[in-house]
C-alpha cells in the first residue's frame, strides 16, 4: 500500500495545476488519471488565457438568435433534441445567472481569479520551462456589422469602469493588428489583457513534468475506485492501491461519476465543443486568436495548424460527436481568412464542465472529511487552472488564501 499526503484525481490542466501547487507546498502527491496528462478537454481548447473576462457567456435572448438556434442553423450553438428535457432546469438556471444583476455578481466574484490568471500561468511556465508557448499579445474580436458591434458595446462601459483595457477598432485598426484577415467585417475590439498559448496540451504536459520533478507521482487508475478505508481516501491504480488523508476531485466533466455515489450531487452539465486544424492557404498568418463574434467561432494559430474552435453544443456528455457546426461556419471562416485543407480526418470533441452560474467549485466537499473539489471551470479551465490550483493548495495547507474562497464553495448550491 502506497501512502501519500494527497491524491489528486484528474490530470487535466485543472488537476495538474492543483497537484503542482500542492507539491510546491512540500506535500507528497499522487496524481491519478486513466489517460496521460491533458489528453481530454484540456487538449483541444482555444488556448486563450482570458484575463480580460468580466461577464459570463450570455444566453441569447433575441428571438431571431433563438430561432436560428432552434432551427439548427446557428453556427454558434447546436443541441440534441432528445437531451433538452433533462437539460431544461439547468438551462433556465443558466439563463437567470447570465443576465441583469447576476452578471455583475459573477463579475464581482470571479474578477479576482481572472485578474490573477495570466500572472499565475507565467509563474508556472517559468518554473516548467514552458514560456515558449506563451503569447502576450491579447486577442481580437471582429464584428461583421456595426450593429452587432454596437450591441456588444452595451457592456463596455461597465468593463471599462472595472479597469479592464480594450480598444474599439475600425476595419483598418483591426487589419493593422491582423493583416492576414480579409476585409469582410466592419469593426473589432482588441483585448490586450488576454494572453494565449500555441499548444495547450504541451503546456499541461510541461506542468505535469514540473510536478514530477518536484517528487510528485503520476499514476494510471480509475478515479471511480475512490473509497474510504480506515479513515483515509483510497484509490486503485495500476501500481496498486494508494491512500491519503486528503483527496481532490479535479475530474472536470467526469466529476459526477465519483461524486454522485458519495451523495454529492451538484448541478454540472457540459457544453460540448469541437476543434479542427487547417493548413494555411497561401502565406497569410495570424498573430493571435481571433473571434468571429457574430458567427461564433474562434480561429487560433497553434503549433498543429490553424485551429478553429466551435461554440456550445448541448447534448449528453457521452453521446456520439455531431460536429455539424463546422458545416455552418466554414463558408464564413473561409471568407475571413484563406483556409486550406483540414489536417485531421474528423474534428476533435471536448466537454466544457459548466455549473449554471458559470463559476467553478473550489473548496471542501460537503459532508466528506478530507475530500476537496476543484472542477466546473466551464469556458475558462485553461485560464483558471493555475490560479484555482493555488487557491486550493492554500486552503488545504491552512495558509491564508490570497483571495476569499467563499464564492466558489459547493455550499452555494444549497
Ligand atoms: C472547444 C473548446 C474551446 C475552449 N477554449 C478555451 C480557452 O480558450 N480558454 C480557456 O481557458 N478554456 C477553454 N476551454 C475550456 C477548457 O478547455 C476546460 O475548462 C478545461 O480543459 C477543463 O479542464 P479540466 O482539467 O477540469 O478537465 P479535463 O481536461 O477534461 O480533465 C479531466 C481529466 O479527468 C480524467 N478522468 C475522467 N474520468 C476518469 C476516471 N474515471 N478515472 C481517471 N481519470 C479520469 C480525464 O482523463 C481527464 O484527463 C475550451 C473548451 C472547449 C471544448
Amino acid at each position: 500500500m502506497a501512502r501519500t499526503d494527497v491524491i489528486v484525481l484528474g490530470a487535466g490542466v485543472v488537476g495538474v495545476s492543483a497537484a503542482l501547487h500542492l507539491a510546491k507546498c512540500g506535500l507528497s502527491v499522487a496524481l491519478v488519471d486513466r489517460r496521460g496528462p491533458g489528453e481530454e478537454t484540456s487538449f483541444g481548447n482555444a488556448g486563450i488565457i482570458e484575463g480580460n473576462t468580466y461577464f459570463p457567456y450570455p444566453f441569447p435572448l433575441k428571438i431571431s438568435a433563438l430561432l436560428k438556434i432552434a432551427l439548427k442553423q446557428a453556427p454558434e450553438a447546436n443541441y440534441h433534441l432528445s437531451y433538452l428535457p433533462r437539460l431544461a432546469p439547468w438551462l433556465f438556471a443558466y439563463l437567470r445567472h447570465s443576465r441583469g444583476e447576476a452578471m455583475f455578481e459573477f463579475a464581482a466574484k470571479m474578477r479576482p481569479l481572472f485578474a490573477a490568471s495570466i500572472e499565475e500561468h507565467v509563474k508556472l511556465m517559468r518554473e516548467a520551462g514552458a514560456e515558449r508557448y506563451l503569447r502576450t499579445n491579447g486577442w481580437l474580436k471582429v464584428y461583421r456589422t456595426t450593429a452587432a458591434f454596437d450591441e456588444a458595446g452595451a457592456d463596455l462601459d461597465a468593463i471599462a469602469a472595472a479597469g479592464i483595457a480594450f480598444e474599439r477598432l475600425d476595419l483598418n485598426g483591426s487589419m493593422a493588428l491582423e493583416p492576414g484577415l480579409s476585409p469582410v467585417f466592419e469593426r473589432g475590439i482588441f483585448w490586450p489583457q488576454a494572453a494565449s498559448v500555441s499548444n495547450p496540451h504541451a503546456v499541461t504536459r510541461a506542468y505535469a513534468d514540473r510536478f514530477r520533478a518536484l517528487g510528485g507521482v503520476l499514476l494510471t487508475g480509475d478515479a471511480r475506485s475512490l473509497h474510504r478505508s480506515d479513515g483515509r481516501w483510497r484509490v486503485d491504480t495500476s501500481e496498486g492501491p494508494v491512500d491519503a488523508a486528503q483527496a481532490v476531485v479535479a475530474l472536470g466533466p467526469w466529476a459526477p461519476d465519483v461524486l454522485d455515489p458519495l451523495g454529492i450531487r451538484l448541478p454540472l452539465e457540459v457544453k460540448r465543443g469541437y476543434h479542427r486544424h487547417f493548413r494555411p492557404s497561401g502565406n497569410r498568418g495570424l498573430n493571435r486568436p481571433v473571434l468571429d463574434a457574430e458567427v461564433g467561432y474562434a480561429m487560433v494559430p497553434m503549433e498543429q495548424g490553424l485551429r478553429l474552435t466551435t461554440g456550445a453544443e448541448f447534448a449528453a456528455r457521452d453521446a456520439p460527436p455531431t460536429p455539424v457546426q463546422f458545416d455552418r461556419l466554414m463558408p464564413q471562416a473561409r471568407a475571413l481568412f484563406p483556409i486550406g485543407e483540414p489536417i485531421e480526418a474528423q474534428p476533435w470533441m471536448g466537454r466544457r464542465p459548466c455549473f449554471p452560474d458559470s463559476m467553478p467549485v473550489v473548496g471542501r466537499a460537503p459532508g466528506q472529511p478530507g475530500l476537496w473539489l476543484d472542477y466546473g471551470h466551464a469556458h475558462w479551465g485553461l485560464t483558471l487552472g493555475p490560479v484555482t490550483g493555488r487557491l486550493l493548495a492554500e486552503m488545504m495547507t491552512g495558509e491564508t488564501p490570497f483571495i476569499d474562497p467563499a464564492p466558489y464553495s459547493a455550499e452555494r448550491f444549497g
